[in-house]
């Protein structure tokens, strides 16, 4: 069944058109990844399903986003994570670099109107696939590797409860050996029932891991298809 939906979405910043008609779906418990080079769209599309950050929001003129079953565009950014278990890792990893790394999870769990039990649950859940986490949780996070970096910016979309996450460019800037991991731990997640959706401008990798995908240029999806049929060299 369709989790999310995007139906012909056209988006603007200002007067200038950055999506032009884009259409995909994600489901229950896919990965789906979105490729295409530089600008053509792809960081667009994730603000359009979650509206941050908000001041540089690209403006929805025509489409809609579906959610199961109920269209996104009215709600906002915090009752997206809070309410429908779905959260964005942006790119650039936002953390908090003077707080530590136990600080960042914890604050990432203000929302959730679940139990402590879940909340519990869910920090072993982190340590245990990140267990570099586990060793610097006391460090301060601006002190962590990139790599560590990026997973703490997973690891708090973790502790915000999410089913669904969606992350930009993941494997930007990390070691080979970090990489790994960070895509290790997306597909044990998955495997636990995580709905996922990745952007990535290394589309190698990006199919090489998802189940299905679309290319996008210039804001039109341009090809879509299982993930080995998209390869060009599977
Ligand atoms: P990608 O994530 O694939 O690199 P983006 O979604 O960031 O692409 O950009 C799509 C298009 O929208 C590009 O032409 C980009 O220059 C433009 N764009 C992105 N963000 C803004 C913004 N805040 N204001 C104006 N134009 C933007
Ligand atoms: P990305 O891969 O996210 O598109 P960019 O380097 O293109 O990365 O953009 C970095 C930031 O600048 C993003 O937050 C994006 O929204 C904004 N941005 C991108 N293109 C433009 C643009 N043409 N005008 C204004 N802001 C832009």
């Amino acid at each position: 069944s369709k989790l999310l939906e995007i139906r012909d979405l056209k988006v603007k910043y200002g007067n200038i058109e950055a999506l032009h008609g884009v259409s995909l779906y994600v489901d229950k418990g896919e990965i789906v990844t979105l490729i295409g080079a530089n600008g053509a769209g792809k960081s667009t599309t994730l603000m359009s399903i979650s509206r941050l950050p908000p001041p540089e929001a690209p403006k929805v003129i025509e489409g809609d986003i579906l959610y199961d079953g109920q269209s996104l565009l009215d709600w906002v950014p915090d009752k997206i994570v809070a309410d429908l278990h779905l959260a964005l890792v942006p790119e650039g990893r936002r953390i908090f670099g003077n707080l530590s790394v136990e600080e960042n999870l914890r604050l990432a769990t203000y929302a959730r109107k679940d139990t402590p039990t879940d909340v519990e649950r869910d920090y072993k859940r982190v340590y245990s696939l990140f267990p570099r986490l586990h060793e610097r949780r006391k460090q301060q996070s601006e002190s962590l590797s990139g790599g560590e970096q990026q997973m703490l910016a997973v690891g708090r979309a973790l502790m915000s409860g999410c089913t669904f996450i969606m992350l930009d460019e993941p494997s930007m800037g990390l070691a080979p050996l970090l990489m790994y991991d960070m895509f290790r731990a997306l597909k044990e997640l998955n495997r636990e029932g995580m709905t996922i959706l990745l952007i990535e401008q290394n589309a190698n990798l990006a199919l090489k891991f998802a189940d299905r995908g679309y290319v996008i240029d210039t804001g039109e999806i341009v090809a879509q298809g299982p993930s080995d049929q998209l390869m060009d060299d599977p």
